[in-house]
């Protein structure tokens, strides 16, 4: 009897794809094979076997197994939830999951190994590296250098055909952590929540926890003392650690690194192909024990997933807005309950996600109240900017540019956060008034003065900045309004000639390794002030920071969002919490025009129960999530008639259902964007309902015409 293999391809298709299994190919699930499709050889996915019944069309057969690593089945049934509740093609997430696969393979390793032919003189030089290439596998140079000869020693060998140069495949391997090393000794809080992790872990099976720790209680001690269980009670388990931005993960494998003895599999964008592949083989075969990474990690095909921790739970980095539209906290918990393993949600400042999960007793509820050993939390102070504003064309307040000035002299750090890169946000006409957009998208150009260019953040469209402007034509007429880090930089110059002060936003640090430099030389005390974007905001422990200057506390509350409140609240407690973190006070200043918004009161008196039991109440009233549910729909069109019209059939297909209410069309708040017109519809539900079901059935109802794109937004975080 023959077999039919359904066959998931990496693209954006509605499903798998029946072939004929070629007589004693023998496929399981999970394999990774080449099948044609079109006059095209793809690299595919077995996600389902099944005997063939008679009389059936004939079916292409699949070309060939390759000979890589199959796919777990658990991760095959990850891929497909993730795309039922995405409503989206299971291709697409199948896509991200085999990233690692397709890399190109790291370059085999030349080394230099012994032929068996004697030499024919033996000097003590020649002794030396033929001793030492017996012991180790090297490179000629490195042979050489090992053995401290000149090359022209090893050459000559080879020459003489003593030695040979082979290539090697290098092994996707990784050392084995060892557990045992012994972690911080924690303090009576953290081996309290340490003990309750572990035990909620020891069950076995899929838990969740949420650790909920102020900034710089030991959170990472504590769940990396979780892990270091689960890595000891199964000689085969495997450990997930993701994390929200590129910057924190280098802090974080080197402490993993220190703990365990062993470097950690690294995950994120910044990761060169052939190492990702590298990570990738070695964890789909189980060779690489802990994953630190970005919020695509959770897709690696893990054969024995046993923890998953979510680091900054709370932070909008770990939701993708751009083609697989997903938020990995809530798939983490979700890839938690199909591998049965256990799931820590760590932050200072949870979401209001989880906080409800962990009220409702769906969650294990652990608190760290205290930060660790003597550090202080910070004192937190509002500046009201209406009270003391800056000087004119400036940007820090007096009371804040006094705090810095005793904080330089007593030789301690400062940290200048404001969330807004570049120079200026806005770049005007004083003659006419025409703000500088860019040419196909609704958005203002930031200047950045580095570069001397406008740049658009949404899609990366730069120009120079012209001298006259482009729509009246008067020269030297362009004025910029509003700061970015780069104008609180040339300002904290000019006020303190004499410091170092340095910016650390995405445009400064564009990779992990200057990131991880940047970092260090903050934390050895290189720079006295450092203005940054959230980049630096998180995370980090710098011994010597004593000041957070918040320069602009009001910025996220503005565009009022959904989260705004929420949002605002968990940046600035992160930001402000850089501060103290050793045994010298610190302070944190929030220059503010609304001081006495809840947001504000709430961080100057550190009542964070109190700011989010207002937060909850107010979404309860509205029902929105946590008490509801949201989905967006953004319809974008090249053409604006088809647009309208696809939009408008689309309002008349919505599905009439119980606790299910829609909202639009309305034109999008960036209703252009790279030349296409955007559209959206919010879509809000009670919790009873199954609303990635419900898209589901909406969706399937139109079929746009191709000049449209539908993408669909489950629980949106964007709401542009
Ligand atoms: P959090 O993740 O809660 O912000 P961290 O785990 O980063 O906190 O800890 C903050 C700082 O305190 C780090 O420098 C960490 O090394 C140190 N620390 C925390 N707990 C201990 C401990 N038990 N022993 C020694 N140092 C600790």
């Amino acid at each position: 009897m023959s077999r039919i293999a359904s066959v998931l391809l990496p693209m954006p298709l509605p499903e798998a794809f029946d072939y004929a299994e070629p007589e004693g190919m023998g496929l399981e699930l999970g394999d990774q094979v080449a099948a044609p499709l079109g006059p095209r050889l793809l690299r595919g996915v077995v996600v389902g076997l099944r005997e063939a019944a008679g009389g059936n069309r004939p079916l292409k057969p699949v070309e060939g197994r390759l000979e890589e690593p199959r796919l777990p089945a658990n991760t095959v049934e990850f891929i497909q939830w993730a795309a039922r509740y995405a409503v989206d093609a299971p291709g697409q997430p199948l896509a991200i999951a085999l990233r690692g696969a397709r890399a190109p393979k790291p370059r085999p390793a030349r080394v230099t190994v012994l032929t068996g032919v004697e030499p024919a003189r033996a000097t003590p030089a020649r002794i030396r590296v033929l001793e030492t290439a017996r012991a180790q596998a090297l490179s000629p140079p490195d042979l050489a250098r090992a053995s401290g000869v000149s090359s022209g020693v090893v050459k000559a060998l080879l020459d003489e055909g003593v030695l040979a140069v082979r290539l090697v495949e290098s092994e996707a391997r990784f050392d084995e952590p060892d557990p045992a090393r012994p972690g911080a000794r924690l303090n009576a809080s953290q081996a309290a929540a340490a003990e309750a992790l572990k035990s909620v872990l020891g069950e076995g099976g899929f838990n969740v926890a949420l650790l909920d720790g102020v900034t710089g209680s030991g959170k990472t001690e504590v769940y990396l003392e979780a892990a270091a269980a689960v890595l000891a009670a199964d000689p085969a388990a495997q450990v997930l650690i993701l994390l929200p931005e590129i910057a924190l993960t280098q802090a974080v494998i080197a402490r993993v690194a220190s703990r365990f003895g062993a470097q950690p599999g690294e995950w994120h964008s910044d990761v060169a192909p052939p190492a990702r592949r590298r990570v990738w083989e070695a964890v789909a075969r189980g060779r690489c024990r802990i994953v630190v990474g970005a919020r695509s990690a959770l897709f690696l095909p893990f054969p024995y997933l046993k923890l998953i921790v979510v680091d900054e739970e709370h932070d909008a980095s770990f939701k993708q807005e751009e083609g697989f539209i997903y938020h990995a906290r809530d798939l983490a918990v979700v890839r938690g309950r199909i591998e049965g393993a256990g799931v820590v949600l760590a932050s200072a400042t949870p979401s209001l996600e989880t906080l409800r999960n962990a009220e409702a007793g769906r969650y294990r509820w652990l608190r760290l109240s205290t930060r660790h050993g003597v550090a202080q939390l910070p004192d937190i102070e509002l500046i009201d900017l209406r009270e003391t504003p800056p000087e004119h064309g400036r940007w820090l307040s007096p009371p804040l540019v006094k705090a810095m000035g005793e904080t330089f002299a007593r030789g301690e750090q400062t940290l200048l956060f404001l969330n807004r890169r570049g120079y200026a946000p806005l770049v005007l006409c004083k003659a006419c008034g025409e703000r500088m957009t860019a040419p196909d998208t609704d958005s203002w150009l930031v200047e950045h003065r580095y570069s001397g260019r406008l740049v658009c953040h949404l899609t990366g469209f730069s120009m120079p900045k012209p001298k006259a402007c482009p729509h009246c034509g008067a020269h030297d007429s362009l004025v910029s309004i509003g700061p970015g880090v780069e104008r609180v930089e040339e300002e904290a110059r000019n006020l303190f000639p004499e410091a170092r002060v340095a910016v650390f936003s995405s445009d400064t640090v564009f990779d992990a390794r200057e990131a991880r430099r940047m970092i260090e030389a903050m934390a050895d005390g290189q720079i006295d002030i450092l203005v940054a974007t959230q980049a630096a905001a998180k995370g980090h422990n710098f011994p010597n920071l004593t000041l957070v200057g918040v320069v602009d506390a009001d910025l996220g509350l503005r565009g009022g969002d959904l989260r705004a409140a929420e949002r605002t609240y968990q940046l600035l407690a992160q930001a402000t919490g850089r501060a103290g973190r050793r045994d010298r006070p610190g302070k944190a200043l929030l220059q503010t025009w609304a001081p006495e918004h809840a947001v504000m009161q709430a961080l100057r008196a550190q009542d964070r129960d109190a700011f989010v039991a207002a937060e909850m109440g107010e979404r309860e009233l509205a029902g929105l999530p946590p008490f509801g549910r949201l989905a967006a729909v953004i319809a974008s069109g090249t053409d604006p008639v088809q647009l309208d019209a696809f939009v408008r059939a689309m309002a008349q297909a919505a599905p009439n259902s119980e606790g299910v209410e829609v909202y639009g069309p309305a034109d999008a708040p960036l209703g252009l964007i790279r030349g296409r017109r955007r559209k959206r519809f919010l879509v809000r539900a009670d919790r009873s309902v199954d609303l990635s079901a419900y898209m589901a059935t909406w969706r399937a109802r139109v079929r746009p015409p191709a000049s449209v794109r539908v993408a669909i937004d489950i629980d949106p975080y964007s709401f542009l």
